[in-house]
């Protein structure tokens, strides 16, 4: 494999891996809290990432993005990285997520604990952890219980620029809050009544270092612990001590947590102190995420998308979830392709959507069977078929099914007296430049005969409905002599004696404002009306052995793929377009 680009992620780590850093991790707890580590024993060499997902949505192509740099880094460096489910929010969470999440990130080639059927591991395995950390900062005076409402809570933590003012309720000693906090845990308090916060700096410049909320009373079934608790940590607490746990030496996340390493190293650097966590601590890195052009990435609004009915589920093949992209045809290895050609950088940019679509096309290129398709049928009738090759006769044709990849073999279709050709390949007067049919023309039918056209026959509006041509005799494709007649035109066909219907599904773009939500903008105003158009087509017959999700060039439309959900082999066959072959969008 070609040495990948560096980057500054790559650059601490290759400096932690010679520096030893993590190499001397101590660990100070008991022999109890060793069995919430890693599973075995951590390989003090190795570096430890994680990919945290909430399991309260479907990924998009952002996750795909922390995915291939997470799992990418451990696999590069030797280290192992850590499926995790942040679950310590109650009423989000649901185990369809926890499903999808777990075969999104096997499908895109990882695994975690170097076992994909390994159970990833879930933070809620830490709440009894979390509680005794949360009581160990109690005792040590770092923590207090606080009755003020979360609104008068918000007000006295002030501002930018403002210092916060304490709560009357931060001077209770220790053994008070231990108590307080006891019968939090034990249900004899409301929820919301009160919060367990962090003693730190309410003049901190640091908004987050304004004794942030820890632990909260909610009475919520946990899709996981279920009725156990009714206290449960808050995010900023429990992320950094699942890190911990786990051993995680780099804790990569996005730029906007950037305001929030000041505390998860407070936190982690006070539990080291108490002997509850092994040193050094796990260290938290932040990167810029994807920002993709006419696509929205959060998850409220894709669920907004799905519940609207703006598009035909989760896994629409418009939609960017990952999910949706591998239904409109999107494979790991361009998924991958894209993470890598992406990179990672500090500071937020856009990336074109062609990008995207660009590293679909590069892979598929590569292994996509050929096949041939009309999209728009009108049928040729080749008038002097029944002298040249005999009346009820056909032709059989040959193409190779890939045209770099001769092991892949031949697909064989005939040629009779009719066949389907795409309506635009003919016009009675031809614009400058065309090439294709029209009267007195000659194209070839690729991989068969000349033609020379001779005219159409319309309707009583005028419109084809059928284009009339003569065979030319010993033109053959792949017969000595074929060449002899020169033609510009090429065109692509399927012969109505083999041909199959199937029914092609043309995706665009499902927004037409390249930045959708930016400026608060309404996204549902810049929904594309013509993101989706059906169409009855006309492919060949080796088509009928596609199998769901099979991926195919269709010579001069594009890459399509078998429909993961409606297409039957050989019985109903259903495409989408993946990718056109050129990035031709809004030309
Ligand atoms: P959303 O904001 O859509 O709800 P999230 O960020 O809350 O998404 P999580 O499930 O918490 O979703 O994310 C799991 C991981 O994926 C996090 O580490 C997060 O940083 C990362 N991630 C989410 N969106 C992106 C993105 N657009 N680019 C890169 N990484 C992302
Ligand atoms: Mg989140
Ligand atoms: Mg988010």
């Amino acid at each position: 494999e070609a040495t990948k680009p560096s980057n500054f992620l790559r650059q601490i780590i290759e400096a932690d891996l010679a520096n030893g850093t993590y190499a001397a991790r101590q660990w100070a707890g008991s022999p109890g809290d060793a069995a919430h580590h890693a599973a075995g024993l951590p390989d003090p060499a190795k570096i430890r990432t994680r990919f945290p997902p909430e399991p309260n949505g479907y990924l998009h192509i952002g996750h795909a993005k922390s995915i291939c740099l997470n799992f990418g880094l451990a696999r590069d460096y030797g280290g192992v990285c850590h499926l995790r489910f942040d679950d310590t929010n109650p009423e989000k969470e649901d185990t369809e997520y926890v499903n999808a999440i777990i075969d999104t990130v096997k499908w895109l080639g990882f695994d975690w604990n170097g076992a994909a059927d390994a159970a990833p591991y879930q933070a809620s395995d830490y709440f009894d952890f979390m509680y005794r950390a949360a009581e160990y900062l109690v005792t040590a005076g770092h923590a207090y219980v606080d009755e003020q409402t979360v609104e008068q809570i918000r007000i006295n933590r002030g501002d930018f620029g403002k210092p916060g003012v304490d709560s009357p309720f931060r001077s209770r000693t220790p053994a008070e809050n231990l108590a307080i906090f006891r019968e939090m845990r034990d249900g004899q308090h409301e929820d919301g009544s009160m919060v367990l916060r962090a003693k730190i700096d309410m003049a901190s410049p640091n908004i987050n270092m304004r004794d942030p909320a820890i632990y909260r009373i909610r009475r919520a079934t946990h899709h996981h612990t279920g009725d156990k608790w009714c206290i449960y940590p808050m995010y900023t607490f429990a992320h950094p001590i699942e890190d911990a746990l786990e051993q995680i030496t780099h804790s990569i996340c996005t730029l906007e947590f950037e305001d929030q390493r000041p505390f998860y190293d407070w936190l982690l650097a006070r539990l080291c102190e108490g002997g509850l966590l092994a040193s050094p601590p796990p260290h938290q890195y932040e990167f810029a995420r994807l920002n993709l052009t006419y696509v929205v990435t959060s998850k409220r609004k894709l669920a907004q998308l799905v519940y609207d009915h703006k598009v035909s589920g989760w896994d629409d093949p418009r939609m960017p979830t990952i999910v949706g992209l591998r239904r409109r045809g999107y494979t790991p290895e361009a998924l991958n392709l894209f993470a890598e050609r992406i990179g990672v950088t500090k500071s937020d940019s856009w990336i074109d959507y062609s990008t995207l679509e660009g590293c679909l096309r590069e892979t598929l290129d590569h292994s996509a069977p050929r096949a041939m398709a009309v999209l728009d049928p009108v049928k040729l009738v080749l008038t002097n078929w029944n002298s040249v090759m005999g009346a009820g006769q056909l032709d059989a044709c040959s193409a190779p099914v890939h045209p770099h990849l001769p092991e892949l073999g031949k697909r064989q279709f005939n040629i009779g007296k009719e066949v389907w050709i795409e309506r635009g390949d003919y016009e009675e007067t031809p614009p400058k430049g065309f090439f294709r049919l029209f009267p007195g023309n000659k194209v070839r039918l690729k991989y068969g005969h000349v033609i020379s056209c001779t005219g159409a026959v319309k309707d009583a509006d005028g419109r084809v409905t059928e284009v009339h041509a003569e065979l030319i005799p010993d033109t053959k494709s792949g017969t000595p002599g074929a060449d002899a007649v020169k033609v510009k035109g090429v065109i692509t066909w399927v012969a109505v004696a083999d041909g199959l219907p199937a029914e092609v599904r043309m995706y665009d773009r499902l927004f037409i404002d390249a930045q959708p939500d930016a400026g608060g903008k309404d996204f549902i105003e810049s929904l594309n009306p013509n993101s989706l158009k059906v169409v009855q087509a006309i492919v060949e017959p080796s088509l009928a052995a596609a199998k769901a999700d099979d991926k195919f060039q269709f010579e001069r439309h594009g890459y399509f793929v078998a429909d993961r959900v409606d297409h039957v082999q050989g019985t109903k066959l259903v495409f989408n377009l993946a990718v056109g072959l050129k990035d031709s969008w809004g030309k």
